[in-house]
């Protein structure tokens, strides 16, 4: 099989494309889709400080990678939730790329370990707290990396969600019909007021196999496995759905998401959705000062509330 674009061997095929191209060709594309994604949703510049929020998985690690040699100003920032060896061995990885592959490039690794009574994880603080274990890890998550893009004079947060998470989350959004979630999906989340990160996901273009493969070229070194707590989940279940569907007919992951897109950046209702909603809607935590909707943020309701569990006699 030859590349489409020049006489060397192929290396991956792309259905979606009708294509298959070499090693060099490929990363190129690669490279192209993330340049498009950072220029037409206008993500950041050469001058920006970036964030690239890592879990020592293939997408993150990419990104990062993507980012650098692109020439942009990008450090990161890993979360330990403390989940057994899921966490050593991610954690590991995230520190193996920081000392080869990112360490030319002079970057910081920034590690916020969650540590609840006794250094006990994620699961652990969810359960006290009675919740599902990935919302807390979410609400986790989020305040966390705003916190250190805000404190530490990041200009943006970058994530490595791929086109599969994005397809599947509109899915999974459209189904249950989630109109509030639907006017948030975007790969660009503006810093609509003061403590607030503008948020970017450079990789939205690219599917899941192709970052595999990128990772797989690159001899980046990634935690294969997912985090044990994803196992059943309904993204997961939306994921294997559009696979099948893009199976039978390629180009159906593309379409569905970036054709979403496409048709709300017409809509004429688009630019005075998210930023304007946020300045009416949210203001500083009496907590921590970080914004939110209710008088006291979800994070800080949550971690009052672990310390009272902690602290209360068991029964
Ligand atoms: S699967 Fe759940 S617990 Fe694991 S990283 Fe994702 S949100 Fe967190
Ligand atoms: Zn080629
Ligand atoms: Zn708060």
């Amino acid at each position: 099989m030859h590349c489409r674009k020049c006489p060397r061997s192929a290396v991956i095929k792309m259905p979606r494309h009708n294509t298959a191209l070499c090693k060099d060709c490929f990363t190129e594309f690669v490279r192209t889709q993330v340049r498009r994604a950072i220029a037409s949703h206008r993500m950041f510049t050469a001058d920006d400080r970036i964030l690239v929020a890592v879990s020592g998985g293939k997408d993150s690690l990419a990104l990062w990678s993507i980012l650098l040699q692109l020439g942009y100003r990008a450090d990161a920032l890993y979360v330990n939730l403390g989940i057994g060896d899921y966490s050593v061995q991610s954690r590991q990885k995230v520190q193996r790329f920081t000392d080869t592959v990112a360490a030319p490039y002079r970057v910081t690794l920034h590690i916020h370990t969650i540590e609840q009574e006794q250094g006990a994880g994620i699961r652990e603080l969810a359960t006290l707290v009675r919740r599902p274990t990935c919302a807390a890890c979410g609400t986790m998550k989020r305040y966390q990396f705003n916190r250190v893009a805000v404190e530490r004079d990041y200009d943006v947060m970058a994530t490595g969600h791929n086109l599969d998470d994005e397809a599947a989350r509109l899915l999974g959004n459209v189904l249950h019909w989630q109109t509030d979630y639907l006017d948030k999906q975007a790969p660009v989340l503006p810093a609509s007021l003061d403590g607030f990160a503008k948020k970017v996901k450079p990789l939205h273009r690219l599917t899941e196999r192709e970052i595999a493969a990128y990772a797989l070229l690159h001899r980046i070194d990634y935690i294969v496995d997912e985090c044990p707590m994803a196992k059943g989940s309904k993204l997961l279940a939306y994921k294997h759905a559009l696979n099948q569907l893009e199976m039978e007919s390629p180009g159906t992951k593309q379409n569905f998401y970036l054709q979403f897109l496409e048709r709300r950046a017409a809509s004429p209702d688009a630019h005075h959705t998210m930023a304007e909603q946020d300045r009416q809607h949210l203001h500083p935590c009496t907590a921590c000062g970080q914004p939110t909707s209710a008088e006291v943020c979800s994070y800080c309701r949550m971690m009052a509330r672990a310390r009272a569990e902690a602290g209360a006699p068991a029964h």
